[in-house]
Order: structure tokens, then C-alpha cells, then sequence
């Protein structure tokens, strides 16, 4: 039997792609078939494109990006009091 077997990052044991748009067309058949959404970025280890869950420019801001996006629990109008 043969099985295609995609070669691995030997840094971070991820499938490569050697180019932007193969790595791309993976990551769009993922969303499709499973519903995950994936994004490419360029791997500073090997040179190649691998695929990551996490958007890798909110990569370090996710969490304060996602407070941020709610409302303001100040109210429009409040105004500190004034003596
Ligand atoms: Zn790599």
C-alpha cells in the first residue's frame, strides 16, 4: 500500500509545504472538511510553510484583543464627579 507521507519540520514535527499556496490549499480543505480554520506562516527553522491554529498576528495579543472587542462597561454619558 502506498501512502503519501508528508515530510515533517524536524523543529516542530509540523507537515511542510513548500510554497505559500500549497500550504494554503490545506488549510482551506481543513476549514472545509473540518470546520478548522488554520493559517500559514513561514517557518524561521526550516524555510517552509507550515500551518498553525492560531492566527499568528494576534498570536500574542489574542487574549487582550478578545477584552477588548466587548463594550465598554462605562456607559456613555458617565461622567466622574465632580466636587
Ligand atoms: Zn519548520
Amino acid at each position: 500500500m502506498h501512502y503519501f507521507t508528508p515530510q515533517r519540520c524536524a523543529a516542530t514535527h509540523k507537515i511542510i509545504y513548500h510554497d505559500r499556496g500549497q500550504a494554503q490549499r490545506a488549510a482551506d480543505r481543513c476549514l472545509l472538511e473540518r470546520d478548522v480554520e488554520l493559517w500559514t506562516y513561514r517557518c524561521d527553522l526550516c524555510g517552509s510553510w507550515h500551518l498553525t491554529h492560531r492566527d499568528p498576528s494576534l498570536h500574542y495579543a489574542a487574549g487582550a484583543k478578545r477584552r477588548d472587542s466587548k463594550p465598554r462597561s462605562r456607559k456613555r454619558g458617565y461622567k466622574p464627579r465632580q466636587r
